[in-house]
Protein backbone atom coordinates (compact mmCIF):
# COMPACT_ATOMS: atom_id res chain seq x y z
CA UNK A 1 0.00 0.00 0.00
CA UNK A 2 1.18 3.55 -0.81
CA UNK A 3 -0.28 6.74 0.25
CA UNK A 4 -0.61 7.83 -3.43
CA UNK A 5 -2.44 4.56 -4.41
CA UNK A 6 -6.24 6.13 -4.64
CA UNK A 7 -4.79 9.23 -6.82
CA UNK A 8 -3.14 6.54 -8.84
CA UNK A 9 -6.11 4.85 -9.48
CA UNK A 10 -8.11 8.17 -10.28
CA UNK A 11 -5.77 8.21 -12.89
CA UNK A 12 -5.38 4.78 -14.61
CA UNK A 13 -6.28 4.19 -17.84
CA UNK A 14 -9.98 3.06 -18.70
CA UNK A 15 -9.47 2.56 -22.27
CA UNK A 16 -7.35 2.53 -25.17
CA UNK A 17 -3.54 1.56 -25.40
CA UNK A 18 -1.35 2.27 -21.98
CA UNK A 19 2.35 2.02 -20.92
CA UNK A 20 3.94 0.78 -17.76
CA UNK A 21 6.04 3.14 -16.32
CA UNK A 22 8.92 2.27 -14.00
CA UNK A 23 10.88 3.57 -10.88
CA UNK A 24 14.48 4.66 -12.26
CA UNK A 25 15.79 3.47 -9.20
CA UNK A 26 15.01 -0.01 -8.99
CA UNK A 27 12.80 -1.18 -11.98
CA UNK A 28 9.60 -2.18 -10.27
CA UNK A 29 6.42 -1.15 -11.46
CA UNK A 30 5.02 2.14 -10.61
CA UNK A 31 1.71 2.32 -12.57
CA UNK A 32 0.15 2.13 -15.84
CA UNK A 33 -0.21 5.42 -17.50
CA UNK A 34 -2.99 6.08 -20.59
CA UNK A 35 -1.15 6.50 -24.17
CA UNK A 36 -3.18 9.44 -26.01
CA UNK A 37 -4.10 9.41 -29.34
CA UNK A 38 -4.78 12.33 -31.62
CA UNK A 39 -8.33 11.74 -30.92
CA UNK A 40 -8.14 12.48 -27.54
CA UNK A 41 -5.97 15.54 -28.10
CA UNK A 42 -9.43 17.00 -30.31
CA UNK A 43 -11.55 15.82 -27.73
CA UNK A 44 -9.26 17.98 -24.98
CA UNK A 45 -8.49 21.11 -27.30
CA UNK A 46 -12.65 21.20 -28.15
CA UNK A 47 -13.36 21.13 -24.33
CA UNK A 48 -10.66 23.69 -23.60
CA UNK A 49 -12.49 26.03 -26.32
CA UNK A 50 -15.75 25.59 -24.74
CA UNK A 51 -14.54 26.25 -20.93
CA UNK A 52 -12.53 29.23 -22.22
CA UNK A 53 -14.81 31.68 -22.52
CA UNK A 54 -16.64 31.64 -19.00
CA UNK A 55 -13.73 31.29 -17.23
CA UNK A 56 -12.40 34.64 -19.21
CA UNK A 57 -15.54 36.58 -18.10
CA UNK A 58 -14.87 35.43 -14.44
CA UNK A 59 -12.12 38.33 -14.25
CA UNK A 60 -8.91 38.53 -12.75
CA UNK A 61 -10.38 38.59 -8.93
CA UNK A 62 -12.15 35.48 -9.34
CA UNK A 63 -9.03 33.31 -11.56
CA UNK A 64 -7.03 34.21 -8.80
CA UNK A 65 -9.48 32.85 -5.98
CA UNK A 66 -9.53 29.51 -7.47
CA UNK A 67 -5.98 29.32 -8.29
CA UNK A 68 -5.52 29.73 -4.64
CA UNK A 69 -8.09 27.20 -3.78
CA UNK A 70 -5.75 25.08 -6.15
CA UNK A 71 -2.70 25.47 -4.14
CA UNK A 72 -4.79 24.81 -0.99
CA UNK A 73 -5.46 21.13 -2.82
CA UNK A 74 -1.73 20.75 -4.00
CA UNK A 75 -1.03 21.40 0.06
CA UNK A 76 -3.66 18.78 0.68
CA UNK A 77 -2.21 15.68 -1.27
CA UNK A 78 1.20 17.04 -0.52
CA UNK A 79 2.66 13.55 0.18
CA UNK A 80 1.00 11.49 -2.28
CA UNK A 81 1.90 14.04 -5.19
CA UNK A 82 5.97 13.78 -3.65
CA UNK A 83 5.91 9.88 -3.37
CA UNK A 84 4.61 9.30 -6.74
CA UNK A 85 6.49 12.05 -7.94
CA UNK A 86 9.74 10.49 -6.29
CA UNK A 87 9.21 6.95 -7.56
CA UNK A 88 8.40 7.80 -11.06
CA UNK A 89 11.16 10.80 -11.82
CA UNK A 90 13.47 9.09 -9.20
CA UNK A 91 14.41 12.14 -7.01
CA UNK A 92 14.55 11.42 -3.65
CA UNK A 93 11.66 12.71 -1.30
CA UNK A 94 14.46 14.95 0.71
CA UNK A 95 16.52 18.08 0.09
CA UNK A 96 15.71 20.21 -2.93
CA UNK A 97 13.36 17.71 -4.53
CA UNK A 98 10.50 15.91 -4.54
CA UNK A 99 8.66 17.61 -1.68
CA UNK A 100 10.46 20.65 -2.59
CA UNK A 101 8.96 20.49 -5.88
CA UNK A 102 5.33 19.98 -4.75
CA UNK A 103 5.95 22.93 -2.60
CA UNK A 104 7.06 24.74 -5.40
CA UNK A 105 3.55 23.80 -7.11
CA UNK A 106 1.97 25.76 -4.36
CA UNK A 107 3.96 28.84 -4.52
CA UNK A 108 4.22 29.16 -8.31
CA UNK A 109 0.03 29.21 -7.99
CA UNK A 110 0.21 31.51 -5.45
CA UNK A 111 2.45 33.85 -6.92
CA UNK A 112 0.66 33.73 -10.03
CA UNK A 113 -2.46 34.52 -8.26
CA UNK A 114 -0.87 37.17 -6.28
CA UNK A 115 0.91 39.14 -8.56
CA UNK A 116 -0.93 42.42 -9.59
CA UNK A 117 -2.30 42.89 -13.25
CA UNK A 118 -3.53 46.17 -14.10
CA UNK A 119 -3.66 48.07 -17.46
CA UNK A 120 -1.21 50.39 -18.19
CA UNK A 121 -1.63 54.14 -19.45
CA UNK A 122 1.56 54.64 -21.91
CA UNK A 123 0.29 58.08 -23.21
CA UNK A 124 -2.52 60.51 -21.16
CA UNK A 125 -1.65 64.15 -22.69
CA UNK A 126 -4.88 65.56 -22.43
CA UNK A 127 -4.84 64.88 -26.42
CA UNK A 128 -3.81 61.03 -26.70
CA UNK A 129 -4.84 58.44 -24.20
CA UNK A 130 -3.27 55.34 -25.12
CA UNK A 131 -3.94 51.95 -22.51
CA UNK A 132 -1.88 48.99 -22.31
CA UNK A 133 -4.32 45.59 -21.65
CA UNK A 134 -3.53 42.02 -22.06
CA UNK A 135 -6.51 39.60 -23.24
CA UNK A 136 -7.05 36.16 -23.18
CA UNK A 137 -5.44 34.35 -25.78
CA UNK A 138 -7.86 31.41 -25.30
CA UNK A 139 -6.39 28.07 -25.49
CA UNK A 140 -2.64 27.62 -24.57
CA UNK A 141 -0.56 24.52 -24.98
CA UNK A 142 2.12 23.49 -22.67
CA UNK A 143 4.43 20.73 -23.47
CA UNK A 144 6.81 19.75 -20.73
CA UNK A 145 10.29 17.74 -20.07
CA UNK A 146 10.75 15.13 -17.40
CA UNK A 147 13.36 16.60 -14.81
CA UNK A 148 10.95 18.72 -12.95
CA UNK A 149 7.47 17.42 -14.35
CA UNK A 150 5.18 18.88 -11.66
CA UNK A 151 6.80 22.62 -11.00
CA UNK A 152 7.28 22.93 -14.53
CA UNK A 153 3.58 22.07 -15.45
CA UNK A 154 2.96 24.44 -12.71
CA UNK A 155 5.26 27.54 -14.33
CA UNK A 156 3.64 26.90 -17.67
CA UNK A 157 -0.37 26.80 -16.48
CA UNK A 158 -0.54 29.25 -13.74
CA UNK A 159 0.02 31.48 -15.45
CA UNK A 160 -1.86 31.05 -18.10
CA UNK A 161 -4.74 30.30 -16.23
CA UNK A 162 -4.76 33.26 -14.28
CA UNK A 163 -4.63 35.47 -17.86
CA UNK A 164 -8.32 33.58 -18.81
CA UNK A 165 -7.04 30.78 -20.82
CA UNK A 166 -7.58 27.21 -20.87
CA UNK A 167 -4.73 24.78 -21.43
CA UNK A 168 -4.19 21.15 -22.66
CA UNK A 169 -0.88 19.68 -21.36
CA UNK A 170 1.40 17.40 -23.43
CA UNK A 171 3.67 15.79 -20.56
CA UNK A 172 6.80 14.03 -21.06
CA UNK A 173 6.52 10.21 -22.09
CA UNK A 174 9.20 9.55 -19.27
CA UNK A 175 6.79 11.44 -16.11
CA UNK A 176 3.01 11.28 -17.62
CA UNK A 177 2.02 9.99 -13.75
CA UNK A 178 3.08 12.74 -11.97
CA UNK A 179 1.80 15.71 -14.44
CA UNK A 180 -1.73 13.54 -14.81
CA UNK A 181 -1.83 13.55 -10.81
CA UNK A 182 -0.85 17.00 -10.29
CA UNK A 183 -3.56 17.78 -12.90
CA UNK A 184 -6.05 15.66 -11.23
CA UNK A 185 -5.54 17.33 -7.85
CA UNK A 186 -5.67 20.78 -9.50
CA UNK A 187 -9.42 20.03 -11.20
CA UNK A 188 -10.83 19.84 -7.71
CA UNK A 189 -10.98 23.17 -7.66
CA UNK A 190 -11.46 23.87 -11.65
CA UNK A 191 -14.48 24.12 -13.97
CA UNK A 192 -14.68 21.07 -16.34
CA UNK A 193 -13.00 20.97 -19.53
CA UNK A 194 -10.54 23.97 -18.51
CA UNK A 195 -7.09 22.20 -17.77
CA UNK A 196 -6.40 18.59 -19.64
CA UNK A 197 -3.38 16.54 -19.99
CA UNK A 198 -2.97 14.67 -22.84
CA UNK A 199 -0.42 12.06 -22.05
CA UNK A 200 0.54 11.02 -25.54
CA UNK A 201 3.84 10.95 -27.55
CA UNK A 202 5.91 13.24 -30.04
CA UNK A 203 3.06 12.74 -32.38
CA UNK A 204 0.85 14.55 -30.02
CA UNK A 205 3.27 17.06 -29.30
CA UNK A 206 3.57 17.87 -32.56
CA UNK A 207 -0.13 18.53 -33.51
CA UNK A 208 -0.24 20.31 -30.46
CA UNK A 209 2.08 22.70 -31.92
CA UNK A 210 0.58 22.89 -34.98
CA UNK A 211 -2.99 22.90 -33.83
CA UNK A 212 -4.99 26.30 -35.76
CA UNK A 213 -7.22 26.55 -32.05
CA UNK A 214 -4.06 27.07 -30.29
CA UNK A 215 -3.25 30.10 -29.41
CA UNK A 216 0.01 29.76 -27.80
CA UNK A 217 2.44 27.02 -27.33
CA UNK A 218 4.20 27.37 -23.56
CA UNK A 219 7.55 24.55 -24.48
CA UNK A 220 10.43 23.79 -22.02
CA UNK A 221 12.85 20.82 -23.31
CA UNK A 222 15.62 20.82 -25.80
CA UNK A 223 16.52 23.18 -28.05
CA UNK A 224 16.59 20.97 -31.13
CA UNK A 225 12.52 19.97 -29.96
CA UNK A 226 12.57 23.45 -29.57
CA UNK A 227 13.43 24.00 -33.21
CA UNK A 228 10.82 21.63 -34.57
CA UNK A 229 7.99 23.14 -32.81
CA UNK A 230 9.02 26.90 -34.21
CA UNK A 231 8.47 25.28 -37.80
CA UNK A 232 5.28 23.30 -36.23
CA UNK A 233 3.65 26.37 -35.10
CA UNK A 234 4.75 28.61 -37.94
CA UNK A 235 1.95 28.50 -40.13
CA UNK A 236 -0.63 29.07 -37.33
CA UNK A 237 1.77 32.12 -36.26
CA UNK A 238 1.65 31.07 -32.94
CA UNK A 239 2.75 32.76 -29.87
CA UNK A 240 5.96 30.81 -28.29
CA UNK A 241 7.98 30.79 -25.10
CA UNK A 242 10.24 28.32 -25.17
CA UNK A 243 12.43 27.51 -22.39
CA UNK A 244 15.35 25.21 -23.64
CA UNK A 245 18.46 23.22 -22.87
CA UNK A 246 21.11 25.13 -21.15
CA UNK A 247 25.18 24.95 -20.50
CA UNK A 248 25.22 27.22 -17.78
CA UNK A 249 29.05 28.12 -16.64
CA UNK A 250 30.27 29.61 -12.91
CA UNK A 251 33.20 31.77 -12.93
CA UNK A 252 34.90 31.62 -9.49
CA UNK A 253 37.14 34.60 -8.94
CA UNK A 254 40.49 34.48 -7.01
CA UNK A 255 39.02 36.37 -4.23
CA UNK A 256 36.78 33.82 -3.28
CA UNK A 257 36.76 32.06 -0.08
CA UNK A 258 36.83 28.41 -1.25
CA UNK A 259 35.39 26.88 1.79
CA UNK A 260 32.80 29.34 1.85
CA UNK A 261 31.48 28.29 -1.58
CA UNK A 262 31.90 24.82 -1.57
CA UNK A 263 28.35 23.75 -0.63
CA UNK A 264 26.71 26.23 -2.75
CA UNK A 265 28.57 25.31 -5.31
CA UNK A 266 28.00 21.95 -5.45
CA UNK A 267 24.20 22.19 -5.13
CA UNK A 268 24.31 24.53 -7.73
CA UNK A 269 25.50 22.01 -10.02
CA UNK A 270 23.81 18.61 -8.50
CA UNK A 271 20.39 20.05 -7.95
CA UNK A 272 17.92 17.38 -9.13
CA UNK A 273 20.72 15.12 -9.49
CA UNK A 274 22.18 17.52 -12.07
CA UNK A 275 18.92 17.20 -14.45
CA UNK A 276 18.32 20.84 -14.00
CA UNK A 277 18.43 23.25 -17.28
CA UNK A 278 19.60 26.43 -15.25
CA UNK A 279 22.01 24.25 -13.41
CA UNK A 280 25.62 24.80 -13.18
CA UNK A 281 27.91 22.57 -16.31
CA UNK A 282 31.02 24.08 -16.22
CA UNK A 283 33.07 25.55 -13.19
CA UNK A 284 35.90 27.90 -14.46
CA UNK A 285 38.16 28.63 -10.68
CA UNK A 286 40.93 30.66 -11.13
CA UNK A 287 44.67 28.86 -10.95
CA UNK A 288 45.06 30.49 -7.42
CA UNK A 289 42.42 28.91 -5.75
CA UNK A 290 41.69 25.88 -8.40
CA UNK A 291 43.34 23.53 -5.87
CA UNK A 292 41.47 24.63 -2.75
CA UNK A 293 38.03 25.06 -4.86
CA UNK A 294 38.82 20.84 -6.03
CA UNK A 295 39.46 19.75 -3.01
CA UNK A 296 36.36 22.04 -0.76
CA UNK A 297 33.75 20.30 -3.32
CA UNK A 298 35.24 17.19 -3.06
CA UNK A 299 34.78 16.89 0.33
CA UNK A 300 31.38 18.33 -0.01
CA UNK A 301 29.93 16.10 -2.54
CA UNK A 302 31.41 13.18 -1.29
CA UNK A 303 29.47 12.99 2.12
CA UNK A 304 26.33 13.29 0.16
CA UNK A 305 24.11 10.14 -0.15
CA UNK A 306 22.61 8.97 -3.22
CA UNK A 307 20.25 6.31 -3.46
CA UNK A 308 16.44 5.21 -3.68
CA UNK A 309 14.04 8.30 -3.55
CA UNK A 310 11.74 7.06 -0.38
CA UNK A 311 14.98 6.36 2.07
CA UNK A 312 14.36 9.57 3.19
CA UNK A 313 18.59 9.54 4.31
CA UNK A 314 19.58 10.29 0.37
CA UNK A 315 19.54 13.96 -1.59
CA UNK A 316 20.38 12.43 -4.41
CA UNK A 317 18.76 9.91 -6.91
CA UNK A 318 19.38 8.08 -10.16
CA UNK A 319 18.93 9.30 -13.83
CA UNK A 320 15.69 9.33 -14.53
CA UNK A 321 16.12 7.37 -17.88
CA UNK A 322 18.64 5.02 -19.75
CA UNK A 323 19.36 7.29 -22.52
CA UNK A 324 20.46 10.11 -19.89
CA UNK A 325 22.57 8.08 -18.13
CA UNK A 326 23.91 6.72 -21.31
CA UNK A 327 24.99 10.48 -21.99
CA UNK A 328 26.44 11.09 -19.22
CA UNK A 329 28.87 7.94 -18.99
CA UNK A 330 29.92 8.34 -22.69
CA UNK A 331 30.78 12.21 -21.68
CA UNK A 332 32.89 11.08 -18.53
CA UNK A 333 34.59 8.11 -20.54
CA UNK A 334 35.56 10.55 -23.22
CA UNK A 335 36.94 13.12 -20.56
CA UNK A 336 39.31 10.59 -18.86
CA UNK A 337 39.99 9.25 -22.10
CA UNK A 338 40.93 12.54 -23.19
CA UNK A 339 43.78 12.90 -19.75
CA UNK A 340 41.52 14.79 -17.34
CA UNK A 341 41.61 13.83 -14.04
CA UNK A 342 38.36 12.46 -12.05
CA UNK A 343 38.54 13.64 -8.65
CA UNK A 344 35.41 11.66 -7.48
CA UNK A 345 33.00 9.26 -8.76
CA UNK A 346 32.79 8.16 -12.70
CA UNK A 347 32.89 4.84 -11.83
CA UNK A 348 29.00 3.80 -11.68
CA UNK A 349 27.74 0.41 -10.51
CA UNK A 350 26.37 -1.75 -12.87
CA UNK A 351 25.17 -4.59 -11.33
CA UNK A 352 22.92 -2.95 -9.10
CA UNK A 353 19.16 -1.91 -10.50
CA UNK A 354 18.91 1.66 -11.53
CA UNK A 355 20.24 4.05 -13.70
CA UNK A 356 22.29 5.80 -10.62
CA UNK A 357 25.52 7.55 -11.51
CA UNK A 358 28.00 8.87 -8.83
CA UNK A 359 28.36 12.84 -8.19
CA UNK A 360 31.07 13.08 -10.56
CA UNK A 361 33.77 15.99 -10.27
CA UNK A 362 36.67 16.24 -13.13
CA UNK A 363 39.64 18.28 -13.45
CA UNK A 364 42.58 19.33 -15.49
CA UNK A 365 40.19 19.10 -18.22
CA UNK A 366 40.03 21.36 -21.47
CA UNK A 367 37.82 23.46 -22.41
CA UNK A 368 36.79 21.96 -25.69
CA UNK A 369 36.46 18.46 -23.71
CA UNK A 370 33.00 17.33 -25.19
CA UNK A 371 31.94 17.17 -21.13
CA UNK A 372 32.16 21.00 -21.04
CA UNK A 373 30.77 22.01 -24.39
CA UNK A 374 28.08 19.94 -24.52
CA UNK A 375 25.14 19.64 -21.95
CA UNK A 376 25.68 16.50 -20.05
CA UNK A 377 22.41 17.09 -17.75
CA UNK A 378 23.62 14.60 -15.13
CA UNK A 379 25.60 14.31 -12.05
CA UNK A 380 29.43 15.51 -13.50
CA UNK A 381 30.75 18.73 -13.00
CA UNK A 382 34.09 19.98 -15.19
CA UNK A 383 36.34 22.36 -13.54
CA UNK A 384 38.28 23.95 -15.71
CA UNK A 385 41.12 26.57 -14.75
CA UNK A 386 41.53 30.16 -15.81
CA UNK A 387 44.25 32.57 -15.46
CA UNK A 388 42.80 35.99 -16.58
CA UNK A 389 39.17 36.88 -15.83
CA UNK A 390 38.96 37.79 -19.74
CA UNK A 391 39.96 34.68 -20.11
CA UNK A 392 37.07 33.37 -18.54
CA UNK A 393 34.53 35.76 -19.72
CA UNK A 394 35.55 34.57 -23.26
CA UNK A 395 34.95 30.72 -22.70
CA UNK A 396 31.68 31.31 -20.87
CA UNK A 397 30.33 33.00 -23.21
CA UNK A 398 31.40 31.01 -26.06
CA UNK A 399 28.64 28.70 -26.80
CA UNK A 400 25.42 29.39 -29.02
CA UNK A 401 22.98 28.57 -25.55
CA UNK A 402 23.26 31.07 -22.34
CA UNK A 403 20.70 30.25 -19.95
CA UNK A 404 21.84 30.98 -16.64
CA UNK A 405 25.51 31.94 -15.20
CA UNK A 406 27.13 32.21 -11.93
CA UNK A 407 29.69 34.46 -10.59
CA UNK A 408 31.41 33.64 -6.81
CA UNK A 409 33.41 35.92 -4.93
CA UNK A 410 33.63 37.67 -1.46
CA UNK A 411 33.51 41.02 -3.40
CA UNK A 412 29.76 41.47 -4.74
CA UNK A 413 30.49 44.55 -6.27
CA UNK A 414 33.22 42.80 -8.12
CA UNK A 415 31.23 39.79 -9.55
CA UNK A 416 28.61 41.98 -10.22
CA UNK A 417 30.99 43.98 -12.82
CA UNK A 418 31.58 40.16 -14.57
CA UNK A 419 28.30 39.28 -14.54
CA UNK A 420 27.06 41.91 -16.90
CA UNK A 421 29.88 40.42 -19.09
CA UNK A 422 28.31 37.30 -19.14
CA UNK A 423 25.22 36.30 -21.96
CA UNK A 424 22.80 34.49 -20.20
CA UNK A 425 19.25 34.97 -19.38
CA UNK A 426 20.33 35.03 -15.13
CA UNK A 427 23.69 35.53 -13.99
CA UNK A 428 23.51 34.81 -10.24
CA UNK A 429 26.02 35.84 -7.59
CA UNK A 430 27.29 33.47 -5.00
CA UNK A 431 24.63 31.25 -5.96
CA UNK A 432 23.50 29.31 -8.88
CA UNK A 433 20.18 28.24 -9.89
CA UNK A 434 17.76 30.04 -7.53
CA UNK A 435 14.37 30.44 -9.47
CA UNK A 436 12.03 32.88 -7.57
CA UNK A 437 8.28 33.48 -8.82
CA UNK A 438 8.51 37.30 -8.58
CA UNK A 439 11.79 37.19 -10.53
CA UNK A 440 11.20 37.25 -14.61
CA UNK A 441 13.14 34.27 -15.41
CA UNK A 442 14.46 33.34 -19.93
CA UNK A 443 17.21 32.54 -21.65
CA UNK A 444 19.52 34.16 -24.22
CA UNK A 445 21.18 33.01 -27.33
CA UNK A 446 19.69 29.41 -28.46
CA UNK A 447 18.45 28.73 -24.87
CA UNK A 448 15.05 30.28 -26.02
CA UNK A 449 13.04 33.17 -25.75
CA UNK A 450 10.47 34.84 -23.64
CA UNK A 451 9.95 35.26 -20.21
CA UNK A 452 8.32 33.41 -17.20
CA UNK A 453 7.42 34.62 -13.35
CA UNK A 454 6.64 37.80 -12.34
CA UNK A 455 4.15 40.44 -13.96
CA UNK A 456 6.53 39.81 -17.45
CA UNK A 457 5.04 35.70 -16.95
CA UNK A 458 2.12 36.45 -16.70
CA UNK A 459 1.74 39.36 -19.16
CA UNK A 460 3.47 36.29 -21.78
CA UNK A 461 0.40 34.82 -21.71
CA UNK A 462 -1.81 37.93 -22.73
CA UNK A 463 -2.51 39.41 -26.27
CA UNK A 464 -1.29 42.91 -25.72
CA UNK A 465 -3.95 44.85 -27.13
CA UNK A 466 -3.81 49.09 -27.07
CA UNK A 467 -6.95 51.20 -26.42
CA UNK A 468 -6.49 54.52 -28.13
CA UNK A 469 -8.82 57.25 -27.63
P1 LIG B 1 12.70 16.98 -25.04
O1 LIG B 1 12.88 18.17 -25.90
O2 LIG B 1 13.20 15.68 -25.52
O3 LIG B 1 11.14 16.74 -24.73
C1 LIG B 1 10.33 17.75 -24.15
C2 LIG B 1 8.88 17.52 -24.57
O4 LIG B 1 8.71 17.76 -25.97
C3 LIG B 1 8.35 16.12 -24.32
O5 LIG B 1 7.05 16.22 -23.80
C4 LIG B 1 8.33 15.51 -25.72
O6 LIG B 1 7.36 14.50 -25.88
C5 LIG B 1 7.95 16.70 -26.56
N1 LIG B 1 8.33 16.60 -27.97
C6 LIG B 1 9.32 15.86 -28.53
N2 LIG B 1 9.38 16.10 -29.86
C7 LIG B 1 8.41 17.00 -30.13
C8 LIG B 1 7.99 17.66 -31.33
N3 LIG B 1 8.59 17.44 -32.50
N4 LIG B 1 6.98 18.56 -31.25
C9 LIG B 1 6.39 18.82 -30.06
N5 LIG B 1 6.74 18.23 -28.90
C10 LIG B 1 7.74 17.33 -28.94
O7 LIG B 1 13.33 17.39 -23.63
P2 LIG B 1 13.59 16.46 -22.36
O8 LIG B 1 14.69 15.50 -22.69
O9 LIG B 1 12.30 15.94 -21.83
O10 LIG B 1 14.13 17.52 -21.28
C11 LIG B 1 15.48 17.82 -21.11
C12 LIG B 1 15.83 19.12 -21.81
O11 LIG B 1 14.97 20.17 -21.35
C13 LIG B 1 17.24 19.60 -21.52
O12 LIG B 1 17.83 20.10 -22.70
C14 LIG B 1 17.03 20.75 -20.55
O13 LIG B 1 18.05 21.71 -20.53
C15 LIG B 1 15.74 21.31 -21.01
N6 LIG B 1 15.06 22.06 -19.96
C16 LIG B 1 15.00 23.42 -20.04
C17 LIG B 1 14.42 24.15 -19.01
C18 LIG B 1 14.35 25.65 -19.06
O14 LIG B 1 13.63 26.24 -18.27
N7 LIG B 1 15.06 26.29 -19.96
C19 LIG B 1 13.88 23.48 -17.92
C20 LIG B 1 13.95 22.08 -17.87
C21 LIG B 1 14.54 21.38 -18.91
Amino acid sequence: METYDALLASIAPTSGQSRTILDPATGTVVGEAPVHALEDLERAVAAAAAAQPEWAALGHDARSAALLRAADAVERSAEELARLLSREQGKPLNGPNARFEVGACAAWLRAAAGTPMEPETVVDDGETRAELHHRPIGVVGAIGPWNWPMMITIWQIAPALRMGNAVVVKPSEYTPLSVLALAKVLNEELPEGLLTVVSGGRDVGEALAGHPAIGKIMFTGSTATGKAIIRSSADTVKRLTLELGGNDAGIVLPDADPKAIAEGLFWGAFINTGQTCAALKRLYVHSDIYDAVCEELTAVAAAMPMGVGLDEANVLGPLQNRQQFDIVARLVDAARDAGAKILLGGNPDTDQPGYFYPATLVADIDNNNPLVAEEQFGPALPIIRYSTVDEAVTMANALDVGLGASVWSSDPAAARGVATRIQAGTVWINKHGAVDPRVPFGGAKQSGYGLEFGVEGLKALGVPQVING
